[in-house]
């Protein structure tokens, strides 16, 4: 099969020599692994820009998820109480594992396309005294939108509830003050702003808050605590077999994130790729569905432009041409949704432009 470009926020399109730096079986367990460990652990923290006597960096093995999941099992005791604001389905993924952990949660939902705001949070802490613990996406993958935590945590943490974000599809490519903000937990994961593979998820840790963790776990390998005190008194050392060719590409995408001109700069590479593409798709006549003030610069919902749109006829085209895109998520609207994080430039975006324009000639329904 030919290379195509994903246009699908993570897994993305990785550079060839990310990709290079997994061609060979490396050995695990010993110094030199565990200084790779360490030295992407420092990494992020450097990305956080928070203060490595207060913070921590712990990886995590599996997808974005098994972070979000390590969080919220080993972190939140019975006695505790969940605040979560929910406006897709990361939100209500956060929702399900608290069921699942029997976890008391009282659950905001929000419009899926609406931010979340302030005012939506204010009364149910205000009703709700026994709440211990707040989470929040940041961007919602879902839909594109970006939820203004800048204003939100900084009012919970005031309360003394501990502020968890969800902050997958940003951390890295969007600037987030983490310490000035006040966030005790943020989750992220290799494959998606940092342009790694898959393989592991990583939390920035307030360490008081971490260390006062120990033993809540409900499960052994996502046990948030253990997997940072095991890293910390063994100079790196994961608990249990590690992804180690992700880990060597996760290196290697983190300096490419610097050489790039860092977070700033790839953040503007990011902006610019998705104005390009929402100002070329709306000149071909498709609708964003997030208004213009909440739209992430990572992944745009379009609405579909016609009643008999063919969604799975569009999305062979284009894959045919070279560019993988992303079905909506979403119940209300019908929806597709193009990415435009990873190995993704200028010139990419207008090729891609190009072939819809090309697809939209010879189609009679759009
Ligand atoms: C990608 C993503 C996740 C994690 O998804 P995985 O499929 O487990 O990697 C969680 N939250 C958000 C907002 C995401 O974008």
């Amino acid at each position: 099969m030919d290379n195509y470009l994903l246009l699908t926020p993570g897994p993305l399109t990785t550079s060839s020599t990310v990709k290079k730096a997994m061609e060979f079986d490396y050995c695990t367990w010993d110094d030199d692994y565990k200084e790779i460990t360490q030295s992407i652990r420092q990494s992020l923290l450097a990305l956080a820009d928070v203060n490595p006597s207060k913070y921590t960096a712990v990886p995590i093995q599996g997808s974005g998820t098994y972070g979000v999941e390590s969080v919220i099992s080993s972190t939140i005791s019975n006695s505790d109480t969940l605040l979560i604001a929910i406006n897709g389905s990361y939100g209500e993924r956060i929702s399900q594992m608290a069921d699942v952990y029997g976890i008391n949660h009282i659950d905001v939902r929000i419009d899926e396309q609406k931010p979340v705001l302030l005012e939506d949070i204010k009364s149910v802490v205000e009703m709700h005294p026994e709440i211990t613990h707040f989470a929040m996406i940041h961007c919602e993958t879902t839909t594109g939108v970006l939820n203004p935590i800048e204003e939100i945590i900084p009012w919970v943490h005031e309360r003394k509830i501990v502020t968890i974000v969800d902050a997958m599809s940003s951390f890295g490519g969007i600037p987030i003050d983490v310490s000035g903000i006040n966030i005790d937990f943020l989750i992220s994961s290799t494959n998606k702003c940092i342009q790694g593979v898959p393989g592991f998820s990583f939390v920035i840790a307030r360490k008081k808050v971490l260390e006062a963790t120990k033993g809540t776990a409900r499960t052994l390998s996502l046990d948030l605590y253990d997997q940072y005190h095991e890293m910390e008194i063994n100079n790196g050392k994961w608990r249990f077999t590690s992804p180690t060719h992700v880990v060597h590409a996760f290196a290697q995408a983190l300096e490419e994130l610097k050489l790039e001109g860092g977070l700033q700069k790839r953040y503007k590479r990011f902006q610019a790729n998705q104005n390009q593409l929402a100002l070329g798709m709306e000149n071909l006549g498709f609708e964003v569905l997030i208004d213009k003030k909440w739209q992430s610069p990572i992944i745009t919902s379009f609405i579909y432009p016609t009643d008999d749109f063919d969604f799975n006829d569009f999305y062979q085209k284009l894959k045919e041409s070279g560019f993988v895109i992303y079905p909506g998520k979403i119940s209300k609207v019908p929806t597709f949704r193009i990415g435009n994080i990873g190995e993704v430039y200028r010139d990419d975006i207008a090729r891609l432009l190009k072939v819809i324009k090309e697809i939209q000639n010879t189609e009679k329904s759009f």
